[in-house]
């Protein structure tokens, strides 16, 4: 199995080691010949207006835009869910995004004087999923949330307490999965070893 992680920007050390704990080991991509190589992908978090930036001069943009219509398993986290997600509210006029899931997410929407703050995520039931009916404990870095999901999202988590309680920040539609929070900063592997179940079921 050949997982790659998108390398043009953010947390891709992160997502390669928390893969490889995983026990899968990951290659970072950069170059559309890398992509052709892989059966899936993550996105990681960082600044989605510099991966979409990125994706533009590296010729990547297209390209994964077709492997995502083709069922490739994806998973983002972050600012990879926001490159994963239909429409973008708050974006930069000129972001581009991979499509794939019928969502509307908000950038930064948790406000500026939440920056960054840990909250409990409630996963809803998955059957058989490694991220089965628990609560995850989670990192939000100027994360997004998704305000909108189309019939075929599945959402799979919320926020549990506090200002931002019921808010929607993990979603499945099909082979794509994405999250508004950072596993790959907590050590908590669940997440990735629920893609990586995805990535085995395809
Ligand atoms: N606010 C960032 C963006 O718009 C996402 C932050 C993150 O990935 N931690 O892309």
């Amino acid at each position: 199995m050949n997982i790659g992680v998108l390398a043009l920007q953010g947390d891709v050390r992160e997502h390669l080691s928390a893969l490889a704990e995983s026990d899968v080991l990951a290659r970072p991509i950069r170059r559309p010949e890398e992509l052709a190589d892989v059966d899936a992908l993550v996105i990681p978090g960082g600044e989605s207006t510099a991966i979409s930036n990125l994706a533009v001069s590296f010729g990547l943009l297209d390209p994964i835009r077709k492997r995502i219509a083709d069922g490739m398993p994806v998973y983002g986290s972050c600012a990879g869910m926001i490159m994963l997600a239909s429409t973008v509210l708050d974006g930069r006029p000129d972001q581009e995004s991979f499509q794939g899931i019928d969502m509307t997410v908000r950038r930064n929407a948790f406000g500026r004087q939440i920056d960054s703050f840990e909250a409990d995520v409630t996963i809803d039931e998955v059957e058989g999923g490694a991220i089965s009916g628990s609560t995850l404990h989670a990192v939000f870095i100027r994360a997004p949330w998704v305000e909108e999901v189309g019939e075929s999202v599945r959402v799979l988590g919320r926020v549990s307490s506090g200002p931002a309680a019921g808010r929607i920040v993990a979603v499945r539609q099909g082979n794509l999965l994405a999250t508004a929070f950072h596993p790959e900063l907590t050590g908590d592997l669940r997440v990735h070893r629920y893609f990586v179940e995805m990535v085995r079921a395809r």
